[in-house]
This record gives C-alpha cells, structure tokens and sequence, in this order.
C-alpha cells in the first residue's frame, strides 16, 4: 500500500519544521523526512566532549512574550500554540563589534545607550544617526503591527490592505528602498558608512547598498524591542521544540531518511521518492532545500532549472568550535562579538571573524570551569575541494588555518590559544555534506539593488511543490526562515480549505 499524507516536507530546517508544525497543529496529516539523525540544519547543536556546541545560529530574536514588543515574536507565538515550553535567556548586548582604529561598539538592547556609542565617536553625525536609525525604526513599528501571513494569499492581502491601508502602502514604498542608499542620505563620514556596512554585513553577508532597507528595519531595530534571547539548552532546542509540537498533534518527523526525488504527474506535484525507492504520495509537496538543490537535483525536469544569474550565491563558512578554560573569558565579557582588522578586506573571504561564547549566558554548554567558543568565518568550497577528506593535507589545512583565526581573535581574548582544550572545524565541504546545500552556501541572495520582493516567495513553478526556508521570502536567518515556514503554511493551509489563524 502506498502510504499518504496531506503535506510532505523534505528537509527538518527551521523553515521546514515550521510549516509542518502549523499545518499538523492545523488538523493537516504532515511527514517529514530528514536525511540526517537530528533536527535544525543550520539552527542545530552537537555534542563532543562534554561540550554542546551551536552547529550555526546562536544569535536569535522572536522569543519575547509580550506580544506588544518585537517584531511578531514568532518563536513565543508559536511555541505557545504548540504547547511548547522554552526558556530563554535575554541577551543584554546583540552584538559587540571590534573595528580598526579602536572604534568599539556593543550594539546595547537600549537603544538609547547604543546610540550614545555612535555619538561619541561622531559628533558631527549626530543628526544623521538618529534620522537613519529613526527610519528603520519606523520600518519596525509597521511589520510589527502586521499580523504575519503569505503575501501570494490574496485573502490574506485584501484582508491587512482593508485594516491597515496606509501602512501596507508605506511599507510598499520602503521596499523600493536599500539600506546603504538610505543610511547615504543622512550620514558622509565613511568610517560611519563603513560601520552601517558591517551591520547589514553581520546577518545578509553583503553589504548596505545591497541589503533591503525593509529587512535592515526588522534585524537592525527589533534587537531594542523583543530583543535577543538564548535559549537555554542551546540552539538545539529550538528544532526539538518543533518536533514534539508535530508529534503531539499526530504528525511524523523520520530521521535518517534522504529525499531523492519530487514525483510530478501532469505537471503537479504528488508526492516523493526516497533514496532505496519507496514513494510516499501527498497533496502537496514542501521543499526545506534550497532552491538550486529543489529543482537542480530533486525536480527530474531541465525546464525548471535555476537559471544562471537569477540569484548571487552566497559564500559558505569555515567554522571552528573551541571548549576553552574559563579564565580565559573576563567578567563582563560579551556573547556575540564581530571583529574587522581591516575595512579594505572585511568583505573578502575570511576578512571578518564572527564570534560567540554561549557559555556566558548558558554555563550547562561546557563543563564546570569551561567555555564554549564558535568562531567562523566566510570560505568558499574551491578553496577545500582540492584536498582529499581523508587525508593527512587536509587535516593540517584545517588545523593551521583554525590557528591563524585563534591568533586573529586574541585581539579580544588574551591567552586564547593556550586556553583552548578541544577544537572541532568545519570546512565548506562539512557544510555541504550536513545539509545538502549546494557548496554549503549560505543560500541565494537578491542580485544588489533588486527589490525584497523579488525573493521568490513559497509557490513555485511546479503545481503542489512548494519552498519553504533562507531560498525564500524574506532569506536568512533562524526568524526569516520561520516567517517563511508560516506564510507556506498559511497559503496551503487556505489552498486544502482550513485557513490558518493568525499567530
Ligand atoms: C555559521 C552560521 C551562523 C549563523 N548564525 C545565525 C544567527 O546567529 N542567527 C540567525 O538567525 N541565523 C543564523 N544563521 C542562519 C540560519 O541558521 C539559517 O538561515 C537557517 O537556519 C536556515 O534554515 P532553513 O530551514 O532554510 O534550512 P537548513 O537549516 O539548511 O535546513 C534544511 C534541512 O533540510 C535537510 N535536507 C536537505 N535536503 C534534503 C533531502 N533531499 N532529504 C532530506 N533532508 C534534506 C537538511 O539536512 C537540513 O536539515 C547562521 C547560519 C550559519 C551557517
């Protein structure tokens, strides 16, 4: 007998796991399959050693429970309609940022002591600061008072259009708007500009100008409303949270099982094949992967493939992992930190370090006495695929190059690479076995310049089959993904007749 369900996902991502945990909760049968033995891909955790590292995100938002903070606090939306509990930590500092030339910035959860800091150091910008951060904040107080949805429902558009006119038509007009040109009509000094860069820089991976003002407006303002929080147990929790969400309304979440294929009929999507061969069947069909992965490899048809150009594809990381003394970490020190040694070379690969020490907020990462560290930085799979996996060249490549960036951060932490006690690292080529990414990018980005909604939304070509994840509306990020998992959950929960409430 064939088995069958209302909606297949492939992939147990956040995007993934997020539009099946609604759909189940909805009344919808969902499947998901998972090719690896755990959840989360990007957003998961591991352990070694007595250490839980962050496989990749530890930097979240959308955890606030008052819902007249944040940006839509999806996370605590939806961990309370699954009956979820998740306890967070509230991250005073989102940020701290390590420039040239001692220009030291920690990006404070008050706005106000934030701003100080940019003051201080430029005066002579003062009004041009607080008119740009004025901007997206006011970019902020529109999404936040949008209830999220897909924006291809047109229910669901006529519905938000007839409530909150003149907002939808303000924020319509700030999609026409980059985050670099706007920042350039209120601010010249070019080391501020070079700051505002290394903001969009920090989450989109490309710089101000090719950065869309409306998502600058959400990651930029909604870290002095809802705030960053950890969640305590680590990254990890977030995706096992979503599981058991699925499973206690009934739904299935198979580890261990890798998609091979999506089944088209008549031009429509119905359902999968499975590597060994078993076919499962579904009225639809969602895709966790990305884009080029979806229809380059799992859709059996040339005509839909991505064609060359449509998307800039982001590079991948090189990623070290560190169980540290805990001596080596002073009293006070920030979560998150980003350093820059030199403005000419932060945008290359390898140019700027990323940074976390969860341990600060959530000490039951690492054994008593001990830190956990993640420093990783962008790399591209060319740089990796020359090596063999196995042998003895590609291991000390890793090694030396683990070292150099241990050296680089010294800059913040003295003494760190006597004080390091266990590394695990991660090339590109680790990524791309983990998730089945396409050289284990950090997904598709809008060509520079191109309008946010040009970011292909959860319908595609292919009847039936749609994506959910970073490949879509609004891109990356643990709560850009969840938008995107909600507003797929939304248009099929309308399309198989049961609409979704709003969150
Ligand atoms: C190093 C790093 C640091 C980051 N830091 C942050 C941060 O601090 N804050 C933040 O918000 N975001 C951060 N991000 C980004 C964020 O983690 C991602 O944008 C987001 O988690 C992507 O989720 P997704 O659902 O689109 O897909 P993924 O996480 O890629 O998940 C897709 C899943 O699908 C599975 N899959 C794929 N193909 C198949 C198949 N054929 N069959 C079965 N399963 C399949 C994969 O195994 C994977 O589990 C970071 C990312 C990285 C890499």
């Amino acid at each position: 007998m064939t088995e069958r369900a209302d909606a297949i996902i492939i992939g147990a991502g956040i995007g993934g796991l997020t539009t099946a945990a609604l759909l189940q909760e909805r009344g919808f049968s969902t499947i998901v399959f998972e090719k690896n033995l755990f959840p989360g891909g990007s957003c998961s955790a591991f352990r070694r050693g007595g250490y839980t590292f962050d496989a990749g995100a530890s930097v979240f938002y959308g955890f606030c429970e008052d819902d007249a903070k944040g940006t839509l606090n999806l996370h605590a939306r939806i961990f309370r309609r699954l009956g979820q509990e998740l306890r967070t930590i509230p991250d005073p500092v989102q940020i701290h940022y390590h420039m040239p030339n001692g220009f030291d910035v920690p990006v404070h959860h008050e706005r106000s002591r934030f701003l100080e800091c940019l003051y201080r150091r430029f005066p002579h910008e003062k009004e041009g600061i607080r008119q740009f951060y004025d901007e997206l904040e006011s970019v902020y107080d529109i999404l936040s008072s949008l209830p999220a949805g897909s924006l291809e429902d047109p229910v669901h558009i006529s519905a938000v259009g007839a409530r909150h006119l003149v907002k939808s038509v303000s924020l319509g007009v700030k999609t026409l708007y980059s985050m670099g040109g706007t920042a350039r009509r209120f601010i010249h000094d070019e080391e501020l500009l070079h700051f505002i860069d290394l903001e969009a820089y920090s989450w989109a991976v490309q710089d101000a100008r090719a950065t869309p003002l409306v998502n600058a407006g959400i990651c930029l303002a909604d870290r002095h409303h809802g705030g960053i929080n950890y969640p305590v147990g680590g990254s990890g929790v977030i995706p096992e949270a979503l599981v058991r969400g699925i499973e206690k309304f009934g739904g299935q979440v198979r580890f261990g099982v890798t998609v091979e294929e999506v089944l088209i009929e008549e031009g429509r999507a119905v359902g999968v094949r499975l590597q060994g061969g078993e076919e499962v069947r579904a009225q639809v069909v969602v895709s966790n992967a990305t884009v080029w992965d979806t229809f380059d490899r799992l859709v059996n048809d040339t005509r839909h493939r991505v064609p060359e150009g449509r998307f800039v594809k982001a590079p991948s990381w090189f990623q070290v992992y560190l169980g540290v003394d805990a001596s080596v970490i002073p009293d006070g020190f920030n979560v998150h930190h980003i350093l820059v040694e030199d403005w000419l070379r932060y945008d290359e690969l390898g140019g700027t370090i990323y940074f976390s020490a969860p341990t600060v907020l959530d000490p039951s990462l690492a054994p008593e006495g001990k830190h956990t560290l993640h420093l990783f930085v962008t790399s591209e799979i060319w740089e990796w695929e020359k090596f063999d996996r196995q042998s003895p060249e590609y291991r000390e490549r890793k090694e030396a190059y683990a070292r150099s960036l241990i050296t680089r951060t010294e800059r913040i932490l003295p003494g760190l690479s006597g004080a390091v006690e266990l590394m695990v690292t991660a090339t590109p080529q680790t990524h791309e076995r983990y998730l089945g990414r396409l050289d284990g990018s950090y997904g598709p980005m809008l060509l520079p310049g191109q309008n946010v909604l040009l970011k292909p939304q959860n319908r595609t070509p292919v009847k039936n089959l749609f994506l959910s994840g970073d490949s879509t509306f609004p891109g990356q990020g643990v709560i850009a993904v969840t938008y995107s998992g909600v507003s797929c959950a939304s248009y099929i929960a309308r399309q198989l007749g049961k609409p979704l409430e709003y969150l």
